[in-house]
């Protein structure tokens, strides 16, 4: 056993002398007789990956491809077509003699759409919300727009593709994947009804609270310049005759509606703006709206709660270097660093995860819910889907969703393009999951390009990620002295 061991370990250490290797880390060719497929409207795409020894020369399909002095390589490439052979064929001539060859075919992917002709008519059912974190889209593959709750109700009217067509209201359909609903008996829903409420202010909030018959899908947006939350409650009618105020609520002044015949509109109007978000939920046979002004605790970082977020994590690797550096493991470290430094300036900070974990998408939003945070900053590397050129586009970039938290992204933006020295790769309105919560700002940063040779060697040094993590501080505590 012994033995056997020493030789294994004899056999790992001599055999990297000899011969020369090629690791390609994108596309994945792991599992082994998988063909690649690339969109067929595809001319060019990148491989990236590693050499060893480092020195020496890689021709792919006939062209000299760059190596940085640690072997890597990021190539953009023309894709070849048929009647030439659709294959990637990588030859390395190490410096010393030693050769490496790796080749691997691909195809197209087929754009023929299947039409199921054979599909009865459907008659309307009425559709209930069955996971949590559903979402509506306008259309099959549209935005998405309408986060249902668990059990909100809808009568669909089709079903085609794996998508049930709903009607939100009158003259108003959207598209829900048929795996978060269940369908039932009934083919009627009558419209909700909306009834009298109160308003109060516990600390630090305001609080709207309006009986409501069932849950039912909705649409919140922050209007005039954030002083008014416009809430669409679809399919709802309005027996609104009475709503209680408190005196003195240094946040909401009045609640007004308008019956709309996709359902009732609801305007909260602040008497000023709802800064740090809201929060709609339907709790005990009622719509409950949280709103939030400037944090009670005044200006400064001093006594926020900032949730960092280092993304992926577990078994979800993120974006890979050419290098085998992982997103997952970057990310910690620099939410690690950042933690240290925003804690130097008084502010509770909370880690979604601080080890190689598996973590949801909505675990981590939940998290950020539950600490009542008061900025939530998801850290990430970047990648780029096939097709697009990473020699041209690389650099720093940063995205928000919600109006409330388009101020905080725009000051963190400034101080990671300061810090990172790097292009500019955009300020950016995304529809992703750790940008979209109502509660808080929330920001998500991709801080440069993992797969970019240049800024994968930055992204590995410890002093790049300081300094990241610096910027990104001054970033926060610039955002919460905004008044
Ligand atoms: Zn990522």
């Amino acid at each position: 056993m012994r033995r056997l061991l020493i030789l294994t370990l004899l056999a790992a250490l001599i055999s990297p002398a000899f011969g020369a290797e090629i690791v390609l880390v994108y596309p994945r060719t792991d599992s082994l007789g998988a063909v690649i497929e690339y969109d067929a409207a595809l001319d060019s795409t990148f491989l990236l990956g590693r050499v060893l020894p480092p020195r020496g020369e890689l021709v792919i399909n006939g062209r000299t491809v760059a190596l940085t002095s640690e072997g890597a390589f990021l190539a953009w490439l023309p894709i070849r077509r048929h009647p030439e052979p659709e294959e990637w064929l990588l030859r390395f001539q190490a410096v010393g003699g030693d050769s490496a060859t790796l080749r691997f075919p691909y195809a197209f992917a087929r754009t023929t759409k299947s039409v199921d002709t054979s599909a009865a008519p459907f008659s309307p059912r009425v559709v209930k919300i069955a996971a949590t974190n559903a979402q509506i889209c306008t259309v099959p593959a549209g935005s998405y727009f309408v986060f249902p709750e668990l059990g909100c109700r809808m009568v669909a009217t089709d079903h085609q593709s794996g998508f049930f067509t709903v009607r939100l209201g009158d003259g108003l359909q959207a598209a829900v994947d048929e795996r978060w609903v269940a369908v039932e008996q009934d083919s009627q829903l009558p419209p909700a009804m909306l009834r009298d409420g109160y308003c109060r202010s516990p600390s630090g909030f305001s609080e709207c609270v309006l009986a409501l018959d069932r849950t039912v899908p909705w649409f919140a947006e922050l209007v005039d310049a954030g002083t008014t939350l416009q809430v669409t409650l679809f399919d709802t009618k309005a027996a609104l005759n009475r709503v209680r105020y408190e005196l003195d609520d240094p946040l909401l002044s009045q609640i007004t509606w308008t019956q709309q015949p996709e359902g009732v509109v609801l305007r909260l109007l602040g008497k000023r703006a709802f800064s740090h978000g809201y929060s709609i939920a339907y709790v005990n046979d009622s719509l409950r709206v949280l709103l939030r002004g400037a944090s009670s605790t005044g200006r400064g970082l001093k006594g926020k709660t900032v949730v960092l977020d280092p993304g992926h994590g577990g078994s979800a690797t993120g974006a890979v270097g050419p290098l085998g550096t992982k997103e997952k493991d970057v990310v910690l470290r620099l939410a690690l660093l950042l933690e240290k430094e925003l804690k130097r300036s008084g502010a509770n900070v909370m880690l979604t995860r601080r080890s190689d974990d598996d973590l949801g998408l909505y675990e981590r939003t939940d998290l950020a819910r539950q600490a009542q945070a008061d900025l939530l900053l998801s850290l990430h590397a970047n990648a780029l889907p096939d097709g697009e050129n990473p020699l041209t586009r690389n650099g720093s970039a940063t995205y928000y969703y919600q109006p409330h938290s388009r101020a905080a992204a725009e000051v963190i933006h400034c101080h990671l393009l300061k810090a990172a020295a790097l292009r500019d790769d955009g300020l950016w309105y995304g529809n992703l999951a750790l940008a979209r919560p109502t509660e808080c700002p929330a920001v998500l940063v991709e801080v440069a390009y993992l797969i970019y040779p240049p800024e994968e060697r930055l992204l590995r040094s410890d002093d790049f990620l300081r300094k990241l993590a610096k910027g990104l501080a001054r970033g926060v505590r610039e955002y919460f002295e905004i008044p």
